[in-house]
C-alpha cells in the first residue's frame, strides 16, 4: 500500500504528441469512414518509419508479439530455437505458439543481452533459428551472432521491441537479423498506443507477412494460407505519424533524466548503474540498476517494497526469468543459466520518461539512498 501523499511516480508514462497536431490529422480520416485494412495513413507509416529506421521493408502490425510471432511463423522453421530466458514472456511464448522448441542460453553479465560464447554449445543438429533480444535497449553482440548463424545455417529473429530509435555503428538496431520485430506499446519508447512491426531485408517475406497478417487473404477469391488477423488500423497509423515527429526530442528529454540519475545515484558501493555499450546511440528506455546484496544489506525486494511505500513504482524487469514462469518452469531450470539468475534476482528498473521532472528523480534518489542507509 502506498503510504504517502504525494503524486505516485510510475516506471513510465506514455508521450503523447500535442492534442490538435492529433486532431488535425484525424478530421479527415474521420470524414473518409475508412478506418482499416492497410489504408492511407497505414501506408504513410510504414514510409515514415522505412525512412527513420533506413529500413529495407516493413510490414506493420496490431501489436509486438504478432509482429514476432508472425515473423517466425513466415519462416516455416521446425525444431529448437535459442533465445534468452531474461526477457519478456512474449518472446518465448512466440516460439512456444509456432510449435518450435525454446532453448535457453545465458547472457552476459554486464548487458544482459544472450552471451554470444555459449550460444554454440547449445546448437545440434536440431536447432533452426536464434532469438536475441536487445533487451532493455542493450544491444546484442551481433556480429558474433551473425558469424555463428552463417555458420550454422540458422535464421536470426531479434526482438528489438526495445531498442526503436537506437542505433549501432550507425546503423538501426532493427535492421540487424534476418528480420527484427518491433513493439509500439504504449510504454515503449516510440509507440501507436498499441502497434508493432517487422523490419526485414527479402521482399518474398513480405509477402508472406502481408497474407499472415490478413487472414491468407491474396485477393478478392484467393484465399491460399491460414492467416491470423494481425492489422494496424488507421487511427493507430495516425498516432504514429504524430509521435515519429517529437521522437528524437523525446529521446533527447529521457537522456537528461538519465543524465540526471547518474549524477546523483554515482559513487555508491554496491549499486550498479547503467552504462551505454560502445558504439551504441541510445534511445534510454530504461534505468536499471544491480543491487548487490551482500554489500548493501538491503536486498532489491526490500527496495522495490519500500520505494512502493513512498509512491515510487519501480519494475522488476526481468523477474521471474522466464524460464521460472509456471508456464515454463516444469520443462525449464533457471540453474542452467546463473548469470542470468543472479541479474534477474537483482535487477530493478527505475521511473524513466520524457516528462520526469528533476524535482521527482530527485525525491527518487533521496528515497534508493536512504533505504540502502538504513540497510
Ligand atoms: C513489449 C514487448 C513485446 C510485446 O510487444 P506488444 O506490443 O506489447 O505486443 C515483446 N517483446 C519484448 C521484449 C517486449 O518488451
Amino acid at each position: 500500500m502506498c503510504e504517502t501523499n504525494q503524486r505516485p511516480i510510475f516506471v513510465t508514462r506514455p508521450s503523447m504528441p500535442p492534442y490538435e497536431e492529433y486532431i488535425r490529422m484525424i478530421k479527415p480520416l474521420w470524414d473518409s469512414h475508412n478506418l482499416t485494412n492497410m489504408g492511407e495513413y497505414h501506408r504513410k507509416l510504414e514510409e515514415d518509419i522505412k525512412k527513420y529506421l533506413k529500413a529495407d521493408f516493413i510490414s506493420l502490425m496490431t501489436n509486438g508479439h504478432m509482429a514476432l510471432e508472425l515473423a517466425i511463423q513466415s519462416m516455416n522453421l521446425s525444431g529448437e530455437v535459442i533465445t534468452t530466458p531474461f526477457t519478456f514472456v512474449s518472446t518465448v511464448h512466440a516460439i512456444k505458439r509456432n510449435h518450435l522448441t525454446p532453448v535457453f542460453c545465458d547472457i552476459n553479465a554486464d548487458d544482459f543481452t544472450i552471451d554470444a560464447s555459449k550460444i554454440e554449445a547449445l546448437i545440434n543438429k536440431r536447432t533452426c533459428a536464434i532469438v536475441p533480444v536487445h533487451v532493455l535497449g542493450r544491444i546484442c553482440e551481433v556480429e558474433k551472432i551473425r558469424s555463428i548463424a552463417q555458420k550454422h545455417r540458422l535464421k536470426v529473429i531479434y526482438d528489438a521491441s526495445h531498442s526503436f530509435g537506437e542505433t549501432y555503428k550507425g546503423e538501426h538496431a532493427a535492421n540487424f537479423g534476418d528480420a527484427a520485430t518491433l513493439s509500439f506499446h504504449a510504454t515503449k519508447v516510440y509507440h501507436t498506443l498499441e502497434g508493432g512491426a517487422v523490419v526485414y531485408h527479402e521482399k518474398t517475406m513480405g509477402d508472406e507477412l502481408y497474407s499472415l497478417k490478413n487472414f491468407g487473404i491474396r485477393s478478392e477469391t484467393l484465399i491460399d494460407g491460414i492467416g491470423a488477423n494481425a492489422k494496424m488500423d488507421e487511427f493507430r497509423a495516425v498516432m504514429g505519424i504524430c509521435n515519429l515527429r517529437h521522437l528524437d526530442q523525446e529521446i533527447e528529454k529521457r537522456h537528461r533524466v538519465y543524465e540526471k540519475y547518474m549524477e546523483l545515484l554515482g559513487g555508491i558501493e554496491g549499486l550498479t548503474l547503467p552504462y551505454i555499450q560502445k558504439y551504441v546511440t541510445s534511445n534510454y528506455a530504461y534505468f536499471p540498476v544491480l543491487f548487490d546484496r551482500d554489500l548493501l544489506g538491503a536486498g532489491r525486494d526490500i527496495l522495490y517494497e519500500e520505494l512502493k511505500k513512498r509512491g515510487i513504482y519501480a519494475r522488476k524487469y526481468f523477474y521471474p526469468l522466464i524460464s521460472d514462469a509456471d508456464c515454463y518452469h516444469t520443462v525449464y531450470s533457471s540453474k542452467e543459466t546463473p548469470v542470468a539468475r543472479k541479474v534477474s534476482d537483482s535487477i530493478l528498473t527505475l521511473p524513466i520518461y520524457a516528462d520526469l521532472p528533476e524535482e521527482e528523480v530527485i525525491r527518487i534518489c533521496q528515497a534508493v539512498k536512504e533505504i540502502i542507509k538504513r540497510g
